[in-house]
């Protein structure tokens, strides 16, 4: 068994991208700026704010925190939003969800100027990604794809199984597998809350894809000797022996699914990690596409 170690492949991007801006820099170009929008006060999305800021000074990024409060309006986060998309000092920018029940999603969403949408969340990006088309791949599928690559992780011809169809982690991640590209030309079954023969199908599986955010859901009687496990799930669990209440679960029951799979994805250092250096890449690649268009 051997472990994708997001953590180490994280900070190898980490280190790729700081070299990239300690070059933009000896030539006197402008760094990326990546600018983060939270609303309201979930403890989990501060803290991937926090993260993705803190990776931006890392790799010598400029980065810009924009704080809301839970009671902001929809119409309020729009024209910041729009103030986003006009201001040129920006590359690329993220709106942290869950968003507030009282802001629409989608409307959000479509408000993000595509050529700044660095999560790859716009539709128009979306259908640029299934059209194979250069595009921003939303980070966290984009970080699985990249480690599946970096390790080696035969793919071609192989039974994927993906555990949940959400529009960031489960229908991105089925449709890059099975398109003709590295980690990809896999046999893709995409597997939600309504599939009747799950145990069936991640039997048959060469590598599943777990993201549907119940905590240790996989168990090692549902998958064969052999199989490649990614873990996207991140629940938080009350833990009273731990400082700050809590220990982190993935979506797979390490115990007794590790010893079966010949490669597995650790919760947290996994995928997490992954989607953070993800986020930079496709900053960087905003603004080498601005400086494009600059000149
Ligand atoms: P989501 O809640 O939007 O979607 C969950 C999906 O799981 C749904 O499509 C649903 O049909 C499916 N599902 C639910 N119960 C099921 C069942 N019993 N059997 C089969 N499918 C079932 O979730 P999401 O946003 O895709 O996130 C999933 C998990 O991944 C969460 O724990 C989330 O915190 C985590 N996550 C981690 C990262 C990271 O960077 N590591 C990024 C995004 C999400």
């Amino acid at each position: 068994m051997e472990i994708l170690d997001g953590k180490k492949i994280s900070s190898d991007i980490k280190d790729e991208i700081a070299v990239e801006v300690a070059q933009l820099k000896a030539k006197g170009e402008k760094v990326p700026h990546l600018a983060a929008v939270i609303v309201g006060n979930d403890g989990a999305s501060k803290t991937y704010v926090g993260a993705k800021v803190k990776a931006c000074n890392f790799v010598g990024f400029e980065s810009t925190l924009i704080e809301f409060p839970e009671d902001t309006t929809e119409a309020e986060l729009l024209a910041k939003i729009e103030e986003l998309n006009t201001n040129d000092v920006i590359d690329g920018y993220i709106v942290q969800l869950p968003l507030p029940k009282h802001i629409d999603e989608h409307k959000v969403l479509l408000a993000v100027d595509a050529t700044k949408d660095v999560d790859g969340f716009h539709p128009v990006n979306v259908g640029r990604m299934a059209l194979e088309l250069p595009t921003f791949l939303p980070a966290t599928p984009y970080g699985i794809m990249e480690l599946l690559e970096r390790y080696n992780v035969p793919t071609l011809g192989k039974n994927v199984v993906v555990i949940g169809r959400s529009h960031i982690v489960g229908r991105p991640m089925s449709i890059l597998m099975s398109q003709r590209r590295a980690a990809g030309d896999a046999t893709v079954t995409v597997a939600h809350s309504k599939t009747e023969n799950l145990k069936e199908l991640t039997l048959n599986a060469d590598i599943i894809v777990v993201a549907l955010g119940v905590a240790e859901f996989l168990k090692g009687d549902m998958i064969k000797e052999g199989v490649t496990i990614i873990d996207v799930g991140i629940t938080r669990i009350e833990d009273a022996s731990k400082k700050r209440g809590f220990r982190l679960a993935g979506d797979v029951d390490y115990e007794s699914v590790a010893p079966k799979s010949s490669f597995i994805t650790p919760v947290p250092g996994g995928v997490g990690p992954m989607t953070i250096a993800m986020l930079l890449k496709n900053t960087l690649l905003a603004r080498s596409r601005h400086m494009e268009n600059e000149k």
